[in-house]
């Protein structure tokens, strides 16, 4: 018998087609009345793939056959994996392809705010580059600064590598664990996380979220940071108390913040939209082409492994795996 798979996200036509060879799919419109769709189709599915969307108990309740979820991403906050687990369903998801691409963002946003890229971008355009800038118009350096990293992983390792290599920048970083190979590499210094917001020039957020994350940076955190301190957050909305961050950013009392990432996403009004100090991005981390579809292909890898009773590679809850 044929499984059945819904396709809940856009994935590339070449993929879908090699889903439709092994499986009966199902691509959920997303003109149409998502929701019902969705729901309609969980009853027969076996394999849901997809991102950027909640799935638990609620959502879930309806889908008796469904074996795997296989997420377009590498971080899992949407899911509940507990739910998952207990009832027995596997979750993938999709590390080390964007990798490099998400700490290319990360530094591309540092170096953005730093340098008000997007702010003069904007100058000039509306032509009031009419005479020579001056100081109002300065940004601040990079190379040689203190980066600090919160949540050296894979991603904090690859933004580590940029700075260490590219800007000869003194790195800091903050994990549960420490990393003597990175430190050694990078010369990288362990710093609790009070002493990494004090010292750096820059604060990078890479942690996936969760309980110990969620509002790690909050009012008292953000009066840690040096007054000529620079906020990146590229992991996600929620690891950051937004309404401090306004509050911060609106005083001057850091410099400013490069946001990839926001509590509500998307995001189509905010006071942060009025700042000048803050460099805002549609949550576009890892979104290249190539990037895009190194994951699809990622994702499609495991969901077909899982459904074919084969381990997948990036099992989030293994303990469910009975091989
Ligand atoms: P990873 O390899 O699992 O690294 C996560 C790091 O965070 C690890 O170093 C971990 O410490 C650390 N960490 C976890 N909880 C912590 C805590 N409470 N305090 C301090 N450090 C903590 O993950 P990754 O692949 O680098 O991805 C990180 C996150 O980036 C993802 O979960 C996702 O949310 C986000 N992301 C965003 C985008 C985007 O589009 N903006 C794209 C990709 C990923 P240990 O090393 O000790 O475990």
């Amino acid at each position: 018998m044929r499984k059945n798979v819904v396709i809940y996200n856009r994935l590339p036509a070449p993929l879908v087609q090699q889903l439709s060879e092994a499986f009966n799919v199902t691509v959920i419109d997303t003109q149409g009345n998502v929701d019902e769709q969705f729901q309609h189709a969980l009853l027969h599915a076996h394999g849901l793939i997809g991102a950027s969307k909640t799935l638990g108990r609620h959502e879930l309740q309806h889908a008796e056959n469904l074996e795997v979820i296989s997420s377009v991403s590498v971080g899992y906050d949407s899911y509940d994996v507990p739910y998952l687990s207990e009832q027995g369903i596997l979750l993938t998801n999709t590390p080390d392809v964007l990798t490099q691409t998400t700490a290319d963002l990360g530094f591309a946003l540092l170096m953005s705010t730093a340098r008000r890229l997007p702010e003069l971008d904007a100058y000039t355009k509306a032509g009031q580059w009419t005479k020579g800038i001056t100081e109002e118009h300065f940004g601040t350096d990079v190379y040689g600064k203190t980066l600090g990293i919160v949540g050296m992983g894979r991603i904090g390792a690859a933004i580590a590598k940029r700075g260490h290599f590219g800007f000869d920048m003194r790195i800091l970083y903050h994990a549960g664990s420490r990393k003597p190979e990175l430190e050694k590499e990078f010369k990288a210094e362990y710093r609790d996380l009070e002493s990494l917001l004090q010292e750096s020039d820059f604060v990078c957020l890479v942690v996936p979220l969760t309980e110990s994350t969620r509002q790690m940076i909050g009012a008292r955190e953000l009066r840690l940071m040096k007054p000529s301190g620079i906020l990146i957050n590229i992991a996600r909305g929620p690891v950051v108390d937004e309404a401090a961050l306004i509050e911060a950013l609106s005083n001057q009392q850091i410099r400013g913040a490069g946001l990839d990432v926001f509590e509500q996403e998307p995001l189509s009004s905010s006071p942060l939209f009025s700042l000048k100090n803050v460099v805002t991005l549609p949550h576009i981390g890892s979104a290249t082409h190539e990037t895009r579809y190194a994951m699809a292909e990622r994702a499609v890898s495991n969901l077909t492994a899982a459904l074919s009773g084969n381990r997948p590679q990036d099992l989030v809850n293994p303990e469910v795996w009975k091989g």
